[in-house]
């Protein structure tokens, strides 16, 4: 009796309908789709470098065990006559519009969440069967539109975090409707890792407690919890036992959700300084389209993946909105040296930023005029002639490195779930 009067549950509005659509395998799917030969074959999607890595790969590849972000030897090894295709970002992008345009056919509410995958607030209809009829002919224009080979899983739920797992249940070419009797059915029995937004760190928390399943997070001491995980996260897991989740589909205009720049080092790098070096460059990547974009952000995150594959993550939120380069340098060190230790090596290195806004909708700052003049400046040079042209003489010697071709891919955490 305690336990549910100690959680806050959260009040979730029943007449919500979300859909989460997510494209399966989807570079690889597209390179099928582009090259008939490919297709039905066990085929990786990978940078031209020589330290790349799987982008992505295709259904067929799959069962071999190949998954997106090993090395190229590692999928060979599972599989030795996958098919290597060089990927290309700009044919993922043009199809990516190419959809985002025949679901605007559909709803009005569309939020981009990665080139592959999106939410959908249905905006007052409410049925489900109305609403597994236009999933099907969703479908249907994708078949005839962008082609057979290019497929996608949907999820349709009463919020994101249930659409994006019903989404999950059922690839390729799913279609998976959660209602919320469905939901109190299934999430009891249900692997907490299978839910977006526990991840690595957080499921192995619970696994140490002993804790596999939502219904064994229900029946544990809501204490214990509240103690390990703090409040905030409690009443999150606790939510999302209950298949609870508030968060709303914020509809994607033109405007960025982040902005991010991340590079595979041609050479493991062990000392700090260089990987300041590294660090600085990507900063200078990612203010200079933000400020041509006319977007500040508040949030800035550094990602480090170490020569053992695994990889780190930490974001900090600043007082204020910015793109200038020196301070988002000066916060990307601090995270930095908060995720480095000393002895480990890198072998990837990005940044990101996030929480943005127009540089329109925020007051004038009165105090940073002349600072501003001089990266207006900056900022016309590198728009002229490049990138490298005006760099403090330090990281000269790291030119070539930001230079190289980089894939380009931003990896997520969870990276496995394409
Ligand atoms: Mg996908």
């Amino acid at each position: 009796m305690e336990k549910t009067t100690s959680v806050p549950f959260m009040k979730s509005k029943t007449d919500r309908r979300i859909i989460c659509l997510d494209m399966n395998s989807y570079f690889a799917s597209v390179e099928q789709q582009d090259h008939p030969s490919l297709r039905g074959k066990p085929i990786i999607v990978t940078g031209e470098e020589k330290r790349t890595i799987v982008v992505a790969a295709s259904r067929e590849a799959k069962l071999y065990g190949i998954k997106t972000g090993m090395k190229i030897y590692e999928a060979e090894k599972l599989c030795p006559f996958v098919m290597r295709v060089y990927g290309d970002g700009d044919k993922y992008a043009s199809i990516h519009d190419a959809f985002i345009s025949i679901l605007s056919k559909y709803f009005l509410c569309i939020e981009v969440a990665s080139i592959d995958e999106v939410y959908i607030d249905s905006q007052g209809i409410t049925d489900w069967k109305k609403l597994e009829s236009i999933a099907k002919e969703i479908k249907k224009d994708f078949k005839s539109q962008l082609g057979e080979a290019i497929t996608c899983s949907i999820g349709i739920a009463q919020n994101k975090r249930m659409a994006k797992f019903a989404s999950n249940l059922h690839k390729p070419d799913g279609l998976t409707i959660l209602t919320q009797e469905d939901i109190s059915r299934i999430i009891p029995n249900t692997r907490v890792e299978e839910i977006s937004g526990i991840g690595r760190r957080i499921t192995k928390r619970l696994h140490s407690l002993g804790i596999y399943t939502f219904k064994e997070l229900n029946n544990f001491p809501i204490e214990i919890i509240k103690n390990e995980f703090g409040e905030y996260l409690a009443i999150f897991l606790y939510n999302t036992a209950a298949g609870i989740d508030l968060e709303e589909v914020v509809p994607t205009k033109d405007a960025p959700k982040s902005f991010s720049h991340e590079i595979t080092l041609p050479n493991d790098l062990v000392d700090r300084k260089s990987c300041e070096k590294v660090l600085y460059g990507l900063v200078q990547r990612v203010a200079f389209r933000m400020k041509e974009k006319g977007m500040k952000a508040r949030c800035i995150g550094v990602h480090a993946r170490f020569t053992d594959f695994t990889s780190l993550y930490s974001n900090r939120t600043m007082e204020i909105y910015t793109y200038d380069p020196h301070i988002l340098f000066t916060q990307s060190k601090g995270i930095f040296s908060s995720i480095f230790t000393e002895g480990s090596t890198i072998r990837q290195i990005g940044v990101h930023t996030s929480l943005l806004v127009s540089e329109y909708d925020l007051p004038v700052d009165l105090f940073s005029e002349s600072s501003s003049q001089l990266q207006n400046a900056l900022q016309k040079i590198k728009r002229k002639y490049g990138q490298t042209m005006i760099a403090p003489l330090s990281t000269y010697y790291m030119k070539n490195r930001i230079e190289r071709k980089i894939h380009g891919f931003y990896l997520p955490e969870h990276s496995d779930n394409d």
